[in-house]
């Protein structure tokens, strides 16, 4: 599942690709993808809309387009886009956007996770973007500790949760214990406001450097067409099971942690 650096890096990629061209026509061959609104609604809506810059509010990607409304992708576990027809299954191009200048998106997705929402004016203060925590550098770090203190589930499993933290995926979150010699199962409440404060700033570093390099390519993330990141080179213990830890030279065991593959050293990591 693409992380934070991973969809900042698909919105750069679409800026260049898809900004200020006008949709022309809107195909939707799977309607369920569209969550928030009748799938012919949308098109409506969309059509001869111009797409006037693309960000991301955590891992949510945001067309903005005319009259003040937002259309918001979520990848989940394999949507991608792309605007050249070779490289990819067209069995699974499940939304194309025609653009007025005859070229086109593709949003692709073998297994159709990925989610379209449609909305306007307020888009922050509404569902499903309300519901979110903040990046790890907007986070005050006394209100997460407050936060935590009632939580006895491992602090990985808090990490993760998009409702306190947004953007730290299973990815950073393995890196970042392990560079903060942490154990990923220690309650939540048992996490000092140093350690805290410490975790925060990790992140945010670790997921600036992954943008950087474009993103961690595992499993299927390609920011755009086959472009790749280069991110996953320098993972520390992320998919390195059985490897000796970098910095002990004890083996890195995995184990499930929340239903999550976590990787950790248990040397260092106590
Ligand atoms: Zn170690």
């Amino acid at each position: 599942m693409p992380e934070l650096p991973e969809v900042r890096t698909v919105c750069r990629y679409l800026n260049k690709a898809v900004k200020n061209k006008k949709i022309k026509n809107i195909y939707i061959n799977l309607p369920k993808i569209i969550k928030n609104i009748d799938h012919n609604k949308f098109k409506e809506i969309v059509k001869g809309k111009k797409i006037l810059k693309i960000f991301n509010v955590g891992k949510w990607i945001v067309f903005d387009i005319d009259n003040d409304y937002k259309i918001l992708v979520h990848l989940r576990l394999e949507g991608k886009f792309r605007n050249i027809l070779k490289g990819q299954n067209p069995k699974h191009d499940h939304i194309i956007f025609n653009f007025e200048d005859k070229t086109n998106l593709y949003f692709n997705d073998s297994r159709q996770f990925g989610t379209f929402h449609l909305l306007k004016g307020d888009y922050l203060n509404q569902k499903p973007l309300s519901l979110l925590g903040k990046e790890a550098q907007n986070t005050d770090v006394n209100w997460l500790h407050q936060k935590l203190s009632k939580k006895r589930i491992p602090i990985k499993t808090s990490l993760l949760d998009q409702k306190i933290l947004v953007g730290l995926g299973n990815i950073y979150v393995n890196e970042v214990l392990w560079i903060e010699k942490i154990e990923p199962e220690t309650p939540s409440n048992q996490i000092t406001i140093k350690q805290l404060k410490k975790i925060l700033k990790t992140s945010y570093e670790i997921m600036e450097k992954s943008y950087k390099l474009g993103g961690s390519t595992i499993d299927s993330y390609v920011a755009l067409n086959s472009k790749e990141g280069l991110f996953q080179n320098f993972l520390n213990v992320h998919t390195k099971k059985d490897l000796p830890c970098s910095r002990c030279k004890e083996k890195i065991l995995k184990k499930w942690v929340g239903g999550r593959g976590t990787y950790y050293c248990f040397k260092c990591q106590k």
